[in-house]
């Protein structure tokens, strides 16, 4: 099949994310990934902004990480983890357990993000079934949330702006309390934390957790929020006896400038949520970390199990690639690196807001943000950036960057001048 008649097959039989299947974007097809550069099929090379979604921190085709899945396939691609267990699991884990935040001393390995949040969920239900207190099974969260596609991990998504409005009347009902305001580099105001408390006062008894996502609210809308709103509602919950999941799922791995966002806050959550970066954006893979209080809370009690089980748990070569890629980062100048891309975006980026059509531009670690102030037309504006030669995928109004770490400063020059020649050419009228 020549590009043209691979692009048809793709649109007639093929689902992509959030995707019609009658009126689909013409996808691009790539050949191959290699650094930061994705390779089309008719040969031009991309500068990938994206990192595939948060996860391809060392680019494509690293020769460590390679190696490192070669190496296992050798040995085996996967065997069950039900009465079986191997080295890459328990040295992932240990090296795991050597860089989370401080108090999380068991995981549970599972093949996604969503996977890994229904598990936190789950394991908050069992929690409080365990310590005979039923009525709290409902679940707190912040607004500009999201959590994943899976339905319980759906349920605790914004409620209007996020993707899944319209399951709404269908999906367990939640408890939303406003978003933080007071932005990650502002003054802290604390009346934000107001509502929190009067809420779990009032409520305590029915919440077994409050889930959110530390300091950087991601696709909900791509948020930084305070670190002191983190350290009270770590407190809040404590003192009204509520599980806190931390879904580190965007966030974990050094992309805000933290090896895990809630050390910007310097807290530890009961449970844990870790995914994308976990294997370097090699294989689909994620983790569910607990405090031993919850774990041996669960344990104690009837029935004794924690009652989940993926078929493809612990996954070896996952494990392998995992181990590899935080042997890579932490022997890398990973800090430094952050700082560079974020000095490099701090440099390029704010301009934009001389822009009419740009509402704002912040910038956190390795992610750059310029928010529209109206959707932008993602077939038009992708065409302008391929054009410019790098790969975008905005949403929304949400026009944002996270490139793999290893970007050199070059190549960052080109993505961000791509970015402000596009929004400059399609949007670019001054105030
Ligand atoms: C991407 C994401 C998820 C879902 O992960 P999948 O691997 O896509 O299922 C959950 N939480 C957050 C914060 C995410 O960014």
């Amino acid at each position: 099949m020549n590009n043209k008649e691979l692009i048809e097959f793709d649109k007639k039989h093929i689902w992509h994310p959030y995707t019609s299947a009658t009126k689909p974007q013409d996808c691009l097809v790539v050949k191959k990934a290699n650094g930061v550069y994705i390779e089309l099929e008719d040969g031009s090379k991309l500068i990938d902004g994206m990192s595939s979604w948060w996860s391809v921190i060392h680019g494509y085709n690293n020769s460590e990480l390679n190696k490192a899945i070669k190496k296992q396939t050798e040995n085996m691609t996967h065997v069950m983890f039900g009465g079986l267990t191997h080295r890459p699991a328990i040295e992932l884990t240990k090296s795991l357990l050597s860089i989370v935040p401080k108090g999380l001393e068991h995981i549970f390995y599972s093949d996604s993000g969503s996977v890994a949040v229904e598990v936190a969920m789950k394991m908050a239900l069992q929690y409080w079934h365990a310590k005979d207190k039923n009525l709290k099974n409902q679940f707190l969260t912040i607004k500009n949330g999201y959590h994943g596609d899976t339905w319980h991990a759906m349920s605790v998504c914004d409620p209007e702006t996020g993707m899944h409005h319209i399951f709404n009347n269908k999906l367990s009902i939640q408890n939303f309390l406003p978003a933080p305001k007071s932005k990650f580099h502002d003054k802290f105001d604390p009346d934000e934390i107001k509502p929190v408390e009067e809420f779990l006062a009032k409520k305590n008894g029915d919440i077994a957790a409050f889930i959110l996502e530390p300091i950087v609210q991601g696709a909900g809308g791509m948020r930084f929020y305070h670190p002191n709103y983190l350290k009270a509602v770590r407190n809040l919950c404590t003192k009204y006896n509520v599980l806190l999941i931390a879904d580190e799922i965007a966030t974990g791995f050094g992309r805000t400038g933290k090896l895990f966002a809630c050390e910007h806050a310097n807290i530890s959550p009961d449970i844990l949520c870790i995914g994308k970066a976990l294997t370097g954006g090699y294989l689909s893979f994620a983790a569910t970390l607990c405090s031993s209080d919850v774990a041996t809370t669960i344990s104690n009690a009837s029935p004794g199990i924690f009652m989940h089980g993926p078929t493809f748990m612990g996954n070896p070569l996952a494990c392998s690639v995992a181990l590899a890629s935080i042997n890579l980062l932490l022997k890398s100048n990973w800090e430094s690196n952050i700082k560079r891309i974020e000095k490099h975006f701090n440099d390029s980026l704010p301009e934009l807001e001389k822009l009419e059509a740009v509402s704002n531009v912040r910038v956190m670690g390795a992610i750059g943000v310029v928010e529209m102030k109206n959707p932008v037309n993602m077939d038009e504006i992708q065409k302008e950036f391929t054009k410019q030669g790098i790969w975008m995928r905005p949403f929304g109004k949400l026009i944002y960057t996270m490139p793999p770490f290893i970007i050199s400063n070059s190549e960052l020059l080109k993505l961000t001048s791509g970015i402000s020649k596009t929004i400059i050419k399609l949007y670019g009228n001054a105030k």
